[in-house]
């Protein structure tokens, strides 16, 4: 067992990484992404700050409803809104258990730490590394620069790929933008710019800022959506 796992180490997919919260500079082992999140990113004023992160347990098909006070997210920050620990049918040969947790989240052990992450960008920014110089001569992008959000779950590695359905809700929770079945990206792979541009990337949802005031009535600053997370588990 001890054998394999060092063996298994060695390919990227299971090195560790730095941790996907924006401004966090630490490496984070796959077997510990969940004790690095309660160490370091779950604050005990629960509730005290506008993005609080949540910690909880779902089953394949539960959603789990995510308030977005949109517009006051920081530009270009990579944030967690939650970590959804999601209980696999199996297991023991799907990943690896999270290691050396408080003993309060023990229970956690075998269950696969899904944080749901979302950032509000510009899609100048998104394209600043690709296509610089094309975007440079292109007047017709210029109305192309507005924010946009990216919505996406990252894990750790694990032997199959998990899906889960992404959707935006109104306050009244009517009003569905987008309804998305997405994959979990493993937290260690980089993102695939030029592939998220086309259209093929299985990862992100996009959507503008017009589409989330349009949901919102005309917008605001204290202007919020639900984000519904349902992970639906292995396979399509
Ligand atoms: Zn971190």
């Amino acid at each position: 067992m001890e054998e394999s796992a060092s063996s298994e180490e060695s390919t990227p997919d299971k090195q560790a990484a730095v941790c996907p919260v924006g401004d966090c500079q630490a490496v984070v082992k796959h077997t510990h992404l969940l004790r690095h999140m309660i160490s370091e990113h779950l604050d005990p004023r629960a509730g005290a700050l506008p993005f609080q992160l949540r910690l909880r347990e779902v089953t394949s098909g539960q959603r789990t409803l995510l308030m977005l006070t949109y517009r006051q997210l920081v530009v270009d920050h990579d944030q967690c809104l939650a970590v959804l620990n999601w209980s696999s049918d199996s297991p023991f040969d799907l990943m690896e258990p999270q290691l050396d947790l408080p003993p309060c989240h023990q229970g956690l052990t075998y269950h696969l730490p899904v944080l749901v992450m979302v950032c509000r960008t510009t899609w100048k920014a998104l394209l600043r590394q690709d296509v610089e110089a094309v975007a440079r001569n292109s007047r017709d992008l210029a109305s192309e620069w507005g924010t946009v959000y990216l919505l996406w779950l990252v894990s750790p590695y694990t032997r199959r790929a998990i899906y889960a359905n992404l959707a935006v809700l109104n306050s009244q929770l009517q009003g569905i933008v987008r309804r998305n079945r997405r994959r979990v990206r493993n937290f260690a792979s980089r993102m695939p710019i030029s592939q998220f541009i086309n259209g093929l990337d299985p990862f992100f949802v996009s959507l503008n800022e017009d589409q989330l005031d349009e949901l919102c009535d005309g917008g605001g600053d204290h202007s919020s959506v639900f984000l519904e997370v349902t992970i639906v588990g292995e396979g399509q």
